[in-house]
């Protein structure tokens, strides 16, 4: 037990030190693989709920670590992002999920998460310009999604570099609706195109009231501020049922398909000439 600065004690056990350890570990081992290219990406469907037809795809990182074996990104983002290896690693995502969608033969959207410490970074605007000048990418088809948190941690500075980035032609998603602090004002102040309804209100869709009525609320909401809406982590008809009667016609979850390397949904993106 060690007396910190103010009047808060302290316990450091083994467990804790196991726990420093481990992330020292992952970080230094997420650097050795994003040198050597041992991250991945996976794709998840986007849907319209109606036909079940694929508009675009959210593109999600992988990390299958020799050592610590398949790690999950909500546990080495945070790490990434406390090292600050976000930064190339972000870019990273960036630009490989842009050159790859920009091979696809059907022009479908393409969605990728931006972190809060990328938003930061005046950089971001002249990287996402180079990124889609270098692919070829169509601006329009490109969406990144950003959560509130990483708004309203310097909203001034975010809002200049969203805004920048809105400039040339890009599309913001806000992710995680919801679940922030401040979200109305947010949605008030920040460029945003699309709202996506978080996973924690869908999932409790059936069966709880307050979700039902948050989502709808939700729904009504970006109706009539003229906003996109999809709701993610669909996984029953239940759900899906319920979001189509309150009119969210964009659906994403297990329900419609896991993320999984591009090559699983080839004949998505590749589709054959009608004969
Ligand atoms: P997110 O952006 O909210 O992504 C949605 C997460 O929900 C993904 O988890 C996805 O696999 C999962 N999911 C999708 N459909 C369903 C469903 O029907 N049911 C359930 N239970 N889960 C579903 P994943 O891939 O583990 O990613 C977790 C988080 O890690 C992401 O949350 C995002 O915040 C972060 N992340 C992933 N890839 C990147 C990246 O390239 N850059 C950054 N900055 N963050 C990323
Ligand atoms: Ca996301
Ligand atoms: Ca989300
Ligand atoms: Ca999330």
């Amino acid at each position: 037990v060690k007396q910190s600065g103010g009047n808060d004690v302290v316990f450091y056990s083994s467990e804790m030190d196991e726990e420093y350890r481990f992330k020292r570990q992952m970080a230094s081992n997420l650097r050795i693989a994003l040198e050597n290219r041992q991250l991945e990406l996976y794709y998840q469907p986007q849907c319209h709920a109606d036909d079940e037809e694929i508009q675009s795809f959210e593109a999600l990182l992988r990390w299958n670590d020799p050592e610590l074996g398949q790690v999950s990104p909500g546990r080495f983002i945070p790490i990434a992002e406390e090292t600050g290896l976000i930064i190339p690693l972000g870019e990273w995502v960036l630009r490989t999920a842009c050159m790859e969608a920009a091979r696809w033969k059907k022009p479908l959207g393409i969605g990728v998460n931006l972190s809060a410490v990328q938003l930061q970074k005046h950089e971001l605007p002249d990287i996402v310009a180079s990124v889609l000048a270098e692919s070829g990418l169509d601006p329009k088809r490109l969406e990144l999604e950003v959560t509130e948190t990483a708004l309203i941690h310097n909203p001034a500075r975010s809002m200049k570099i969203l805004s920048d980035i809105k400039k040339l032609g890009v599309r913001i998603a806000m992710d995680d609706f919801g679940t922030g602090y401040s979200s109305l004002a947010t949605l008030q102040n920040f460029p945003v195109d699309r709202i996506k309804i978080d996973q924690s209100f869908v999932n409790k869709l059936v069966g709880n009231v307050q979700a039902g009525a948050i989502v709808r609320a939700v729904i009504n909401l970006s109706r009539d501020l003229a906003l996109d809406v999809i709701a993610e982590g669909v996984e029953t008809d239940e759900q899906a049922n319920f979001l189509t009667d309150h009119d969210c016609r964009a659906v994403q979850g297990y329900k419609y398909g896991y993320p999984r390397p591009i090559a699983d949904y080839w004949h998505i993106v590749h589709p054959e000439e009608p004969v």
